[in-house]
């Protein structure tokens, strides 16, 4: 399609757009009176309208049931967490005995760790990605001092090439085997938070078995994104946060796949507690613990209710809509949003380096964009016009258009807020 960067064309695109009405459903922060335009959904996702009554549901069956409300509530206590398992495993491509929501992303990713990094003898190494996400680096480097190894030794990690902004796939396959029978996890974001690059997750996974590890994914910025297919590639563990594209709110539960052929396994270590205890007999308090046959096996605590309510609304509208129909859409805002920034780059003496992939299977939503010449101040100048993007150090800005809420006006509507922000700088 021939993009014009205009307001008309860009009307007309939302015009065609079959999501354009579920913007509408989201409430989004106003600046100076005026809504926002919305870039960080891969950071905090949206609030959808629809989160407060889910949440005022729960408000009042405690009020007026209190502890009755396990079993009487409008939507059950006792089984809450269940009614994510079926639409979520279709958000990451599982079966929903596969998927449980619990916790929180980096505490799950430590507790799958439990189950799936068990290091002896010459297999004791983890591969994972050169500066990957803090909290990954910190649970990596801590399961590997907990289970006595040196971080310097245990850890490997694969590196880009110099001068380039993305990993080689053939890199990676060649570490995997280069570290071989000492591998014991593969442990990798599947999207990259910084660039927004897509890994080829199956081929890896295959590698990473063929080596004899396990194989995980953190999520984080893939869930709600990207097309995933965790059984079909036979991933061994995923988890995720749902608060970034799947809009759950601040902190809220995060989900985790495990691959079935584990759930029935009786040796696999794993920390316990109440509620991965056969549903059917969980409030009969026994002794000895039998698992459920799913993955919520690895539940442990009781349910925050008060906080996955807002989690179901949200998906709730991801099952209506569906993955296939938000990626038609993302594809083409993105491409939008990268045709805009290439015109504004021509009009402005400036060089914007778009470092995520240009092909559309290699990437999402976000474009991360590096703005040379560029400082923090047009970062401040963008939110001072209540365009709401996110900086990294040194000057990478972060640019994720949701597709259930961002119209293809505001990609416009953004291009000429950059483009006066970089000349009134200019010009001073
Ligand atoms: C956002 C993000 C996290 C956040 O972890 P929490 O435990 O939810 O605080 C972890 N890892 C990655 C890759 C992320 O993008």
């Amino acid at each position: 399609m021939q993009f014009e960067n205009s307001r008309k064309f860009a009307r007309q695109l939302d015009k065609e757009d079959k999501l354009s009405k579920y913007r509408d459903e989201f409430i989004f922060p106003r600046v100076n009176g005026k809504e926002v335009i919305y870039f960080v959904g891969n950071s905090l996702g949206l609030q959808p309208r629809s989160a407060k009554k889910y949440v005022d549901e729960i408000m009042k069956d405690w009020a007026e049931l209190a502890v009755e409300g396990h079993f009487y509530a409008e939507k059950s206590w006792w089984d809450y967490h269940e009614r994510f398992s079926e639409k979520l495993a279709k958000v990451v491509g599982a079966n929903p005995s596969e998927v449980t929501v619990m916790n929180t992303l980096t505490v799950n990713l430590h507790l799958l760790m439990v189950s799936f990094y068990r290091p002896s003898g010459k297999r004791y190494k983890i591969i994972c990605e050169e500066k990957a996400f803090p909290s990954d680096q910190y649970m990596i480097s801590s399961q590997v001092r907990f289970h006595g190894y040196d971080p310097d030794d245990a850890i490997v990690e694969i590196k880009k090439r110099d001068g380039e902004n993305n990993f080689r796939t053939e890199d990676v396959l060649e570490k995997i085997k280069e570290v071989g029978e000492e591998c014991a996890l593969v442990l990798i974001g599947g999207v990259n938070y910084y660039t927004g690059q897509v890994f080829d997750m199956e081929t890896i996974t295959k590698a990473g078995h063929d080596v004899g590890a396990f194989v995980g994914w953190d999520l984080a910025h893939g869930a709600g994104n990207i097309e995933l297919k965790l059984s079909e590639w036979n991933v061994d563990f995923a988890a995720w946060c749902s608060y970034k594209y799947m809009n759950s709110g601040p902190g809220n539960a995060s989900g985790c796949f495990i691959n079935q052929k584990y759930h029935n396994k009786k040796d696999i270590p794993r920390f316990e507690g109440w509620w991965g205890h056969n549903k059917e007999r969980r409030f009969l308090m026994e002794p000895e613990f039998q698992p459920e046959p799913t993955a919520d096996a690895w539940q442990i605590s009781n349910a925050p209710i008060l906080a996955m309510a807002p989690y179901l609304a949200s998906l709730e509208m991801f099952d209506e809509v569906g993955m296939p129909a938000l990626i038609e859409k993302r594809n083409k805002i993105v491409a939008y949003l990268e045709f805009v920034l290439h015109e504004i780059d021509k009009d402005v003496d400036s060089t914007f380096e778009i470092i995520t992939p240009a092909e559309q299977e290699n990437r999402g939503t976000q474009l991360s964009v590096f703005l040379h010449g560029e400082g923090k101040e047009l970062f401040r100048y963008l939110m001072d016009k209540g365009v709401i993007t996110d900086w990294r150090e040194p000057n990478v800005i972060r640019l994720a258009p949701a597709p259930f809420y961002c119209s293809f006006e505001d990609m416009y509507n953004f291009g000429q807020i950059l483009k006066e922000g970089i000349l009134s700088k200019q010009k001073t």
